[in-house]
C-alpha cells in the first residue's frame, strides 16, 4: 500500500484511503486469511523537503510528526495499524542495489542520474490503460516530464532511479554518485522486502496509477523476471469538497482533525466506507451529519443490548450473508452499509456488532 508523504497532516482523501484499506483487511482476516500489510512512508519527496525548507525545520523533524499525525488520525479512525511501516530514508542501502541490478541487466543507462529505459518494459501504459500521448499530457500536468537529450534522459518516459540531490537534500553514497533515489523505485524495493517478489494485492490512490504504479510495476518485473508484480491493483477515488478535487494546492482541504470536532470518530469512518471506493465522490457536512445519526441509533440500541443481558444468540445467516457477500463483490461497502442498517432495523445485536467491527474496526461510537 502506497503511503503518505508525511508533510502536511491527514485530510479526508487520505482518510479515506486509508479506512477503505481497513475494511478490506479486516474483512480478509474475518474470513480466515493471514493478512501481511504493509504500508510505506514516502519520506524523501520533493514537497517534503520543499516544506521543510519553507518552515525552517529538519526534513526528519518534519516526516516524523507529520507521520505521527497520520497513525494518530487513523488510530482514532479505528484502523488495525499496518504490519509494517517502512520508511524509505531507512531503505536506502536496498535501493542502490536494486538500482544497481537494473543498470547492470541493461533495463537502466546513465547520463545525469540512472534512468528506467521505459522501451524495455513491453506494455508500460498498460496498467493504467493510457496511451503515449496521454501519459507525457500527465507527466506534463505535474512538473514530472523533466528534460530529454544526450546529458538527460534518452526518451521522455524514462525515469530515475538515482539522481544527484539538489543542493540542501540529503544525499546518500552510491556507485552512481552522491545522491537520492528516484521516486517510484522504493515502492518496488520495499514490497520485494517485506512481502516477497510477487504480491497479492497493491493499493493506493488513483492519482498513483500513472505513473507511479505503472512505473513500478515495469521495473518490478524487469527485476525479476517474475509476473505479474501484483496480482490486483485497487486504486481509490479522489475525494472532492465543494466541487473541486481535495487538494493542497487549491487548499480545500479538509482534515481529519476538522471531521472530528462534529461527529464520532465511527461517524466519520462510516462515512468515508458509505462511498464505493474506486469512484470520486463529494465530501459534504450534510453527508457526515446523516452518518452520525445512524451511529447515534446503533450505540443506543447496542447499549440498551448490553444492559438487558439477554442470552447470546449468533447473528442472523441471512443478514451475514448479505454483508459477506458484499464485502466479496470488489468491496462493496456501500452495499455492506446497507446490510448493517438492515441488522439494525431488525434488532440484531450480533449481527451489527460484527458488521460494525468491519466496516468501523475500533472507531469510538460516542
Ligand atoms: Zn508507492
Amino acid at each position: 500500500m502506497c503511503g503518505i508523504t508525511p508533510y502536511d497532516s491527514g485530510h479526508m482523501g487520505h482518510a479515506f484511503t486509508f479506512s477503505i484499506f481497513d475494511v478490506l483487511v479486516r474483512f480478509l482476516e474475518a474470513g480466515g486469511v493471514r493478512v501481511k500489510y504493509v504500508q510505506n512512508v514516502t519520506d524523501i519527496d520533493d514537497p517534503l523537503f520543499e516544506r521543510a525548507r519553507r518552515d525552517g525545520i529538519d526534513w526528519r523533524e518534519l516526516a516524523d510528526r507529520e507521520t505521527q499525525v497520520h497513525i494518530r488520525d487513523m488510530t482514532v479512525l479505528g484502523w488495525r495499524r499496518p504490519d509494517v511501516m517502512p520508511r524509505v530514508s531507512g531503505e536506502i542501502k536496498r535501493i542502490v542495489s536494486a538500482a544497481s541490478k537494473l543498470h547492470s541487466s541493461g533495463f537502466a543507462y546513465r547520463s545525469d542520474a540512472l534512468y528506467f529505459d521505459a522501451s524495455k518494459y513491453r506494455g508500460y501504459g498498460r496498467l493504467s490503460h493510457r496511451t503515449r500521448r496521454s501519459m507525457l499530457r500527465k507527466l506534463r500536468d505535474e512538473g514530472l516530464l523533466g528534460k530529454v537529450g544526450p546529458d538527460a534522459k534518452r526518451d521522455a518516459l524514462d525515469f530515475p532511479l538515482w539522481r544527484p540531490s539538489a543542493p540542501e537534500e540529503p544525499a546518500w553514497p552510491s556507485k552512481f554518485g552522491e545522491g537520492r533515489p528516484g521516486w517510484h523505485i522504493e515502492c518496488s524495493v520495499m514490497a520485494m522486502h517485506y512481502l516477497g517478489e510477487q504480491i497479492d494485492i497493491h493499493g493506493g490512490g488513483r492519482d498513483l496509477q500513472f505513473s507511479h504504479h505503472e512505473s513500478e510495476r515495469a521495473q518490478s518485473e524487469s527485476l525479476t523476471g517474475k509476473k505479474p508484480f501484483a496480482r490486483a491493483w485497487m486504486h481509490t477515488g479522489m475525494v472532492r469538497y465543494e466541487g473541486r478535487k481535495m487538494s493542497k494546492s487549491l487548499g480545500n482541504l479538509v482534515k481529519v482533525s476538522q471531521a472530528l470536532q462534529r461527529a464520532p470518530a465511527a461517524a466519520v469512518r462510516l462515512y468515508l466506507v458509505s462511498h464505493r471506493y474506486g469512484r470520486d465522490w463529494d465530501f459534504g457536512w450534510q453527508g457526515l451529519a446523516r452518518s452520525a445519526r445512524l451511529v447515534e441509533q446503533m450505540r443506543k440500541f447496542l447499549a440498551d443490548d448490553e444492559r438487558a443481558g439477554k442470552r447470546k444468540t449468533p447473528p442472523g445467516r441471512a443478514l451475514m450473508d448479505e454483508f459477506n457477500a458484499a464485502l466479496a463483490d470488489d468491496l462493496d461497502t456501500p452495499r455492506a452499509v446497507r446490510a448493517m442498517r438492515a441488522a439494525l432495523r431488525q434488532r440484531d445485536a450480533a449481527a451489527l456488532r460484527g458488521m460494525k467491527e468491519i466496516l468501523m474496526g475500533s472507531a469510538a461510537l460516542s
